[in-house]
């Protein structure tokens, strides 16, 4: 299949040429047509699978035809969770609509907002936005949607998680009831369904499974280590390997900057990004990563979501999260497009709820590795994979014992059930 024939015109797949894609990507196969044929949309798609040219391209074809935006108005509505997923998604709008005279612009909070409103003065054909900051500048009247033709929301679930649903219910009652709404998120729980009720029509439903993009593309393994070893293990892990781009997660602000430090101190390029840095640091943070300035971004759970980095190779989970869910959306930054990735995670004593949540989610055991010179003086139980459906609610205690004799380790990959997700 080409992108031609998915009913694209000239200027948008010259763009598309011009980025190196050859094939749609099969959100992309599905999506497209979809949406130029003016259906309501609702996607579960995670970053990784191409849902941003997926719902971009056929935007800018639909922008395309109709009459410029006027004054102070908006044709179309872009609305992310975070800064970062908003200025990636502007990125991909201006590039892919490089041959096209449409106009967009990014707005959202943490910098000045003169700006902005300057920038909306004019109108604009494709408007991306972060909740909080596009209600403060329709409150200032710096922007309508009287002629709003469509709607989208990336990373839904996302917004619900940060408590945007009341801006999100805010920004709704403000727009023409008659428009069409596209809306990708990662999952489709309750909740999003309910949100979903009063925002699509009759939508096309789509589903592409980031578990089998992962699954084939990347490698994932543990190394068992005591808590306070975990810097002196991921050091090593870097400069024995010669890691150069690495993506580190830890669960928290602090320890994100604590890690950098310690990082920094044993000659590795470190930065950190988090919700504490102002925007200009997380952009130059990130900018830097990508051009190999920085060898290590430090990442804490929000702060790296929807981040757009081509084929990262190496993510490591310094501390593994909370919730098992935000482990399958760590890990979907490594090996995307094909491409193949490595995903480690450093697991504590302390951190085995987490990895037995993680391993009944996903239904398998991870890998473990020693690294020499650092057997965990408290170790991680065996894992053993318990089959029961995961329930985020009211998770189960871990069962440590081993009474059917299934082991982990070495000798665990026969028990591991056939990737048929
Ligand atoms: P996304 O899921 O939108 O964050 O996209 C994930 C990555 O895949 C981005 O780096 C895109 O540049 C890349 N990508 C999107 N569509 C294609 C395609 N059809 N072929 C190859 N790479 C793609």
């Amino acid at each position: 299949m080409s992108f031609a024939s998915l009913g694209l015109s000239a200027p948008i797949l010259e763009a598309v040429a011009e980025k190196g894609y050859e094939t749609p990507s099969p959100i992309q196969a599905q999506a497209i047509p979809a949406i130029l044929d003016g259906k309501d949309v609702m996607a579960a798609a995670q970053t990784g699978t191409g849902k941003t040219a997926g719902f971009t391209l056929p935007l800018l074809e639909l922008l395309s035809k109709g009459p410029r935006a006027k004054s102070n108005q908006a044709r179309a509505l872009v609305l992310t969770p975070t800064r970062e997923l908003a200025a990636q998604v502007s990125e991909s709008v201006t590039l892919y609509g490089k041959n096209l005279p449409l106009n967009s612009t990014v707005v959202f909070g943490g910098v000045k907002i003169n700006p902005q409103m300057m920038k909306l003065r004019q109108g604009v054909d494709v408007l991306v936005a972060t909740p909080g900051r596009l209600l403060d500048l329709y409150n200032q009247r710096a922007v309508r949607f009287d002629h709003l033709e469509v709607l989208i929301l990336d990373e839904a679930d996302r917004m619900l998680d940060m408590g945007f649903i009341h801006d999100i219910k805010k920004i709704l009652a403000v727009l023409p009831k008659k428009r069409q709404n596209l809306m990708f998120s990662a999952t489709f729980s309750g909740e999003i369904r309910t949100l979903a009720k009063g925002l699509v029509n009759d939508p096309v439903e789509i589903s592409v499974s980031p578990r089998n993009t992962t699954a084939t593309t990347v490698e994932q393994w543990i190394c068992t280590v005591d808590k306070n070893q975990k810097p002196a293990v991921l050091t090593k892990l870097i400069l024995d390997n010669d890691w150069q781009q690495v993506l580190v997660f830890t669960r928290t602000k602090h320890g994100a900057n604590r890690l950098t430090k310690q990082l920094d101190a044993q000659g590795i390029n470190a930065a950190a990004i988090h919700g504490n840095k102002s925007q200009g640091a997380r952009t130059k943070a990130l900018a830097e990563f990508k051009s190999g300035k920085v060898r290590v971004l430090v990442a804490t759970d929000i702060a790296a979501r929807g981040l757009d980095i081509d084929q990262l190779p190496q993510v490591v989970n310094f501390e593994l999260p909370n919730v098992p869910e935000d482990y399958i959306h760590r890990i979907g930054r490594t090996g995307r497009a094909g491409a193949t990735g490595q995903a480690v995670s450093l697991v504590s004593e302390d951190e085995t709820k987490q990895l037995f949540d993680i391993e009944r989610l996903t239904k398998a055991l991870l890998t473990r590795k020693l690294i020499e010179g650092f057997k965990p003086v408290h170790d991680v139980p065996e894992s053993r994979l318990n089959q029961r459906a995961h329930s985020p609610k009211k998770p189960k205690k871990p069962r440590v014992g081993h009474r059917d004799g299934q082991r982990s380790g070495e000798n665990a990959r026969g028990h591991q059930p056939r990737a048929s997700r």
